[in-house]
């Protein structure tokens, strides 16, 4: 019989590092799936629809939830954002790892549903590093930047939450404190 795949939750605040700790974790770590969520935020420059985020309306976000098609789903700075159900399912079922990169009231829903899933809180090394990574990636207005720190204070007490948390100082010394999670997991 074929094992399921596991489901890794990693949250933190915008900013703080969480594509740039799996993108070097997926250097060493290959059967995956990373789940592609779907929101109604407008692309960053560079971001691909399909590739990053499917970007959809909010009328076509609304038709999802009404169908039942996301595995959970959130409102954020906002915006919505959710999981679509179905490759998450597939995948778990083919034995495949899935790694969902979400907000904290997401892996909440995760968390209730698939209490087996491990989460991971992406915590930065101080709030002042936090808001320099935000400033420096230079993909947001000002007025998203501070939405962002603003939500990022909530975010940072639910770090107890979770399995495990992580800071990223070093991006590469986490992304290996990373793997070792998952490879205990
Ligand atoms: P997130 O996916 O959590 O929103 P990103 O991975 O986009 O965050 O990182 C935000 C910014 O911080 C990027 O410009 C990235 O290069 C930078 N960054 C990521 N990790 C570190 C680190 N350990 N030290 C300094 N800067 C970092
Ligand atoms: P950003 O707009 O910076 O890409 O993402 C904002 C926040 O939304 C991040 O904390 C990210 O983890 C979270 N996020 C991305 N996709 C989803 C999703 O499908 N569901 C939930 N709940 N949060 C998501």
């Amino acid at each position: 019989m074929n094992k399921n795949g596991r489901a890794f939750i990693v949250s933190g605040p915008s900013g703080v590092g969480k594509s740039t700790v799996l993108g070097e974790v997926f250097r060493h770590y290959t059967n995956y799936y990373f789940s592609v969520s779907a929101t109604t935020r407008a692309p960053r420059p560079g971001e691909r629809d399909g590739v990053e985020y499917f970007f959809i309306t909010q009328e076509q976000f609304d038709e999802m939830v009404e169908k039942g098609q996301f595995l959970e789903h959130a409102r954020y700075a906002k915006c919505s954002y959710g999981t679509p159900r179905a490759p998450v399912e597939a995948k778990l079922a083919q034995g495949v790892d899935v790694f969902l990169d979400i907000e904290v009231q997401g892996a909440r829903q995760i968390k209730a549903a698939m209490p087996e899933a491990v989460s991971i809180f992406i915590a930065p090394p101080s709030v002042e590093a936090l808001e320099a990574r935000l400033r420096g990636r230079a993909t947001d207005s000002e007025e998203k930047i501070r939405l962002r720190l603003e939500t990022a204070k909530n975010e940072l007490s639910e770090a107890v939450h979770y399995d495990h948390v992580v800071v990223n100082d070093d991006y590469k010394r986490a992304a290996s404190q990373l793997l070792a999670i998952i490879q205990n997991a």
